[in-house]
């Protein structure tokens, strides 16, 4: 595929394609190539594996990279693709580029770990075990960051011109507007809700034709419950009861969104107050991230937040405390007295939430509040689905802990809001592509599109090149 000399402007779709993870697409004409969100395949083991095949483009002819957020789905795989010889500038905003760092770091560490764990049980197919990539592969990606500001048209190639846009997603997150040799293209990234705390609402689409859009469609076959009281019914019955509350939470974004939320209900005097303990460190790193964003007014922030927070803590009704070391996280491994633990990771895959999941499940006064996507394959799903019981450590864990499982924190636009958001612009598109969905979602979702706007929409598959 070197040398590549078609003049007409086509898209490759290089991951997300089927399923939610490693977002990869790579748009070229004429020799330039240019690769929009360069993300790490997660979950189930067949798309863990995918992160090791070799990267279909010579990384090298890359001529630059534009990163949509900073979540491990659409950033994680830049290390490996540095390592592996892309040399060009990546493309980013301020915070996602200082989300990112925290990300990859993190990433770097978890698999230096994995690998070292690996050699010692023998259970690798490399001999000696290798990771992905390592701190000094992130090093160098960081070196090769360039942040932007939003609303601003940059030209990152030949004839490639790039907007991003607020998506009200995660701090920093943005769709792209793209025009690429006299073609517009518009990628979501992820696309959040228009009700998010602390973020602005997702920017309009743009005035114009476009000639493809590329959406995500994570939550395309289904509408989030509305926002109800039901979080706080739990959290009381579970004080009640004596019991302590534990919510795996992806450390960016979700757990601020969560902060936010407790100290509203507790200062209205809607649940008691009772120790709020944030156990990630990473979490921790991203919330200082949020509040320098509000401190310094920056323009992703809400108005009214920037306005009434400046200098003060929106995450801290007077009751948070944060754990840092992995001392302080294992004082709090099984709870006395009734709190709130908030942990990472999300799906109970990793992370010190894992510890609080295998203290805490097999004791039916405690509960655990699901709060986020949980896909296929991992602890979180099992949980949700009903499992009485899950694997840990090595050992099967009772789930005898109430489970419970709350939509109203969902970062991601459910089908009625993808819509909104793509009817919101001055014409139709000429065609959509619907990626980054398990494949009942996207289908449901590109059939929506087909029948309720009488747009073009197609479901690519892993690999497929389209012409724009
Ligand atoms: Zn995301």
């Amino acid at each position: 595929m070197s040398n590549e000399a078609v003049k007409e402007p086509f898209i490759q779709f290089l991951g997300a394609a089927g399923t939610v993870t490693g977002s990869r697409f790579l748009i070229s004409a004429n020799g330039t190539k240019v690769l929009i969100d360069c993300g790490m395949f997660q979950g189930l083991k067949e798309l863990r594996l995918k992160n090791w095949e070799p990267f279909p483009v010579n990384p090298e002819e890359i001529d630059a990279i534009v990163v949509t957020h900073a979540h491990l789905d659409h950033s994680g795989y830049l290390p490996r693709l540095v390592k592996l010889g892309f040399q060009g500038a990546i493309h980013l905003t301020q915070y996602t580029a200082a989300l990112a760092e925290v990300i990859l770091r993190d990433s770097a560490r978890i698999q230096g770990e994995d690998a070292a764990y690996a050699a010692k049980k023998k259970f690798s197919r490399h001999n000696p075990p290798l990771a992905l990539y390592d701190e000094a592969n992130v090093e160098q990606t960081l070196d090769q960051f360039v942040t932007h500001s939003f609303h601003k048209r940059i030209q990152v190639a030949t004839e490639t011109f790039v907007t991003f846009h607020p998506s009200g997603h995660i701090l920093g997150a943005s769709f792209l507007e793209i025009e690429f040799f006299g073609k517009r293209i518009l990628f979501t990234g992820d696309m959040g809700r228009t009700d998010h705390p602390l973020l602005v609402a997702p920017d309009s689409i743009p005035a114009g034709h476009f000639d493809a859009i590329i959406t995500e469609s994570t939550y395309g076959d289904r509408e989030h419950t509305p926002a109800s009281s039901n979080f706080e019914d739990v959290i009381n019955q579970t004080v009640a009861r004596g019991g302590s509350v534990l919510i795996p939470a992806f450390a960016v974004d979700r757990t601020e969104v969560i902060l936010v939320r407790l100290r509203e209900s507790m200062e209205a005097g809607r649940i008691p107050r009772v120790p709020i303990y944030a156990d990630s460190p990473m979490a921790l790193k991203a919330l200082d991230y949020y509040r320098q964003a509000i401190d310094e007014h920056s323009a992703e922030i809400r108005e009214n937040i920037a306005r009434d927070w400046q200098g003060r803590d929106p995450f801290d009704p007077g009751t948070l405390v944060e754990l840092f070391t992995p001392e302080q996280s294992k004082t709090i491994n099984e709870p006395t007295n009734p709190c709130i633990i908030i942990s990472a990771s999300g799906m109970g895959t990793g992370g010190r939430v894992v510890h609080h999941l295998h203290s805490m499940l097999p004791n039916p006064k405690h509960t655990v509040i699901m709060v986020g996507y949980q896909a296929i394959g991992t602890r979180g799903r099992a949980l949700v689905d009903g499992a009485e019981q899950v694997k840990m450590h090595g050992e099967l864990v009772d789930v005898k802990a109430q489970i419970e499982s709350v939509q109203s924190f969902s970062v991601h636009a459910d089908s009625d809001g993808l819509i909104a958001w793509m009817t919101s612009g001055s014409e139709a598109p000429s065609q959509v592509f619907v990626v980054h969905g398990e494949e009942g979602a996207a289908d449901t979702f590109a059939d929506r599109i087909k029948s309720q706007l009488g747009w073009k929409a197609h479901v690519p598959f892993m690999g497929e090149r389209a012409s724009i």
